[in-house]
């Protein structure tokens, strides 16, 4: 098997899943007993915290475990908009993840938030003089993802961060596909909160964080036990909060050296795919944009094919790969990604993800070039 979905998810690394045995088994306290256990299973959550402050360059006291990015999302947007005092309006982008566009609607809808929707131009970028002319004096919050889940653009948060400094508006980012190929120093981005999935790190599904500056105020969308200093009620998942912070720590490590290796494989691969299939459409920006696209992500469209016929294709041939993302259940809609970048709903459907792994090899990739080109001819000549 070639996997080339790790923007969908990835497997649990040794490392990882050795860090977090212990506190499976011998050490399961429960971090608020206040027994052995108990204060063993807090110190083990305390070094994590730590642990990912330390890997990302915020405060201890800014990190939340929460259940994953679809969590931090949510606990993020409605948190800081049902907290501030100001106004009922936010500005999101057109191409965000479903966590985010339904968190905002939640609270256009429930709440009466008006909402202003940044388009994006043909590579998926949003378009700083749209945001300075989107944010106003009363804006609650501004929400825009820092990488994009299916064609790996990435958005110039440093800079949009500064336009909402100037009007005083916090800034979310959703980096959960940034994570582990990007800077996430929330100081250098300039955000106020950052969300982060654990699943796609090489650590389990079902643990993330949501970095949060402190001088803001957040209202919990969980009550309860007041865990999370009262951010995110709930007996913390220890093991997966352990397991999280190696696998950023890990991720952090070899980041750069990782993601150039990895952007050189992906250039070559889609010159090759290009080649073999002179039809296909890179989505997303060109790859000598290399500070607007994640180094690990290659998507197309195969005008004249399905995105799925294609999958079936290349799963009889050991390759793993997604129709666009992984993220919405069950949906069969062109994505909202795809045409909000002006691409045809028919051209949309057509569309395939690679995404790569700090594991990939050139060898793999020479396979899944190949196997392209085969797949694209089967099914061209079944819809031809
Ligand atoms: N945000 C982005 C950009 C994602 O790609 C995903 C998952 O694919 C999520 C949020 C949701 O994260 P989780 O699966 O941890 O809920």
């Amino acid at each position: 098997m070639i996997f080339l979905d790790s923007a969908g998810t990835t497997p649990v690394r040794r490392e990882v899943l050795e860090a977090m045995w212990p506190l499976l088994t011998g050490d399961f306290g429960n971090p608020s007993s206040h027994h052995e256990l108990g204060e063993s299973a807090k110190r083990a959550l305390n070094g994590a915290r730590k642990s990912v402050a330390a890997s990302i360059g915020c405060r201890a006291s800014d990190v939340i475990f929460t259940s994953g990015g679809t969590e931090s999302d949510n606990l993020a947007i409605k948190g800081f908009a049902l907290a501030e005092p100001r106004g009922r309006h936010i500005v999101t982008s057109a191409v965000e993840h479903e966590a985010v566009l339904e968190s905002v609607d939640y609270l256009a809808r429930i709440h009466g938030f008006e909402v202003t929707v940044l388009p994006v131009d043909s590579r998926g970028l949003v378009d700083l003089d749209n945001v300075r002319d989107a944010l106003r004096p009363n804006t609650t919050l501004c929400t825009i993802m820092y990488a994009n889940n299916e064609v790996g653009v990435v958005q110039p948060i440093a800079a949009i961060a500064e336009l909402c400094q100037v009007h005083g508006v916090p800034l979310h980012t959703d980096a959960v596909q940034a994570a582990g190929w990007l800077p996430l120093d929330p100081a250098v981005l300039g955000v106020d909160a950052l969300s982060l999935s654990g699943h796609k790190l090489g650590a389990p599904k079902g643990i993330g964080v949501l970095i949060a500056k402190g001088r803001r105020s957040l209202e919990p969308v969980l009550h309860g036990g007041g865990q999370e200093r009262g951010k995110r009620s709930g007996t913390e998942n220890v093991a997966g909060a352990v397991g999280f912070a190696h696998a950023l720590a890990l991720a952090e490590n070899d980041r750069a050296e990782r993601a150039e290796r990895i952007r050189r494989l992906r250039d070559d691969f889609v010159a090759d795919v290009q080649a073999r299939v002179p039809a296909a459409i890179l989505t997303g920006p060109e790859l000598g944009e290399t500070a607007n696209r994640l180094p690990n992500n290659a998507s197309f469209c195969f005008p004249g094919t399905s995105g799925e016929s294609l999958l079936l294709e290349l799963g009889r041939a050991g390759i793993i790969c997604s129709a666009g993302s992984a993220c919405a259940v069950g949906s069969d809609d062109a994505s909202h990604v795809l045409t909000a970048m002006g691409i045809d709903e028919e051209i949309a459907q057509t569309a395939v993800r690679f995404s790569l792994s700090g594991e990939t090899t050139a060898e793999e990739l020479a396979t899944v070039a190949a196997e392209i080109e085969t797949a694209y001819r089967a099914v061209r000549s079944l819809s031809g």
